[in-house]
């Protein structure tokens, strides 16, 4: 198993290579964030140990580059003691677990084996209809080649709506999904945030994938004809 290890301490860095090929792993190093993200990049390892305070590139930034590129290796970061912003955000940029510095190698190496094991294969595709793709893992939106900008809120409501193509998704399910359960507000302002999620993904390209169902809900379907 190839693992890179992204930590610019270097016994700490040759240590851990030492104790993780007595547990079977290959460690390549990188002292640097800007040469873990070329090695990351370049290469193909089973997982990736990334610590956050790294000289060129931090740790965070690594991560975010590495998703953003759609490379979906696991990611363990390595965090401070007391940390837990720090893990907060770890997980937030896309890292898959964390280790709080000092960690056992025993512990490390059992993270990584899970990690391995679970592999790239569980991210969330791409979900796509007709040229409308929505990337989950990346919060992007494209209308064939064009980026579309979308508020979280309106991101929420598309994904569930393209989980569901071809099925009606009525008001009081956006309303759920897409807004805290406290939220006892209007719920009319699911018709506010549809008609803006329109004009972005439809009437801005000329398409009619977003279908209102008078009464019930709205749906998502494809505007092309069968062929
Ligand atoms: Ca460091």
């Amino acid at each position: 198993m190839k693992v890179l290890l992204v930590e610019d301490e270097r016994r700490l860095a040759a240590s851990i290579r030492k104790g993780l090929l007595d547990d079977g792993f290959l460690t390549e190093i990188a002292g640097d964030g800007e040469e873990g993200l070329w090695l990351a990049s370049s290469q193909a390892f089973d997982v990736i140990v990334l610590d956050i305070m790294l000289p060129k590139l931090n740790g965070f930034a690594v991560c975010r580059r590495l998703r953003d590129q759609s490379n979906w290796t696991p990611i363990l970061m390595l965090t401070a003691k007391d940390g837990e912003y720090d893990i907060a955000e770890a997980l937030d940029t896309g890292a898959d677990d964390y280790l709080t510095k000092p960690f056992s190698l025993v512990v490390l190496a059992a993270r990584l084996r899970a990690l391995a094991r679970r592999g790239q294969a569980e991210r969330t595709p791409t979900l796509e209809l007709d040229d409308l793709k929505l990337d989950p893992a990346s919060h992007r939106c494209r209308r064939g080649e064009v980026d579309i900008s979308l508020t979280p809120k309106e991101f929420m409501i598309l994904e569930l709506l393209m989980r569901r193509v071809g099925r009606v998704v009525t008001k009081s399910e956006i309303l759920a999904h897409a807004w805290d359960f406290s939220y006892d507000g209007d719920p009319n302002i699911v018709e506010v945030f549809l008609s803006s999620l329109r004009r972005k993904i439809d009437t801005s390209s000329g398409r009619k994938n977003l279908r209102t169902v008078r009464g019930v809900g709205y749906e998502i379907v494809s505007d092309r004809p069968r062929s």
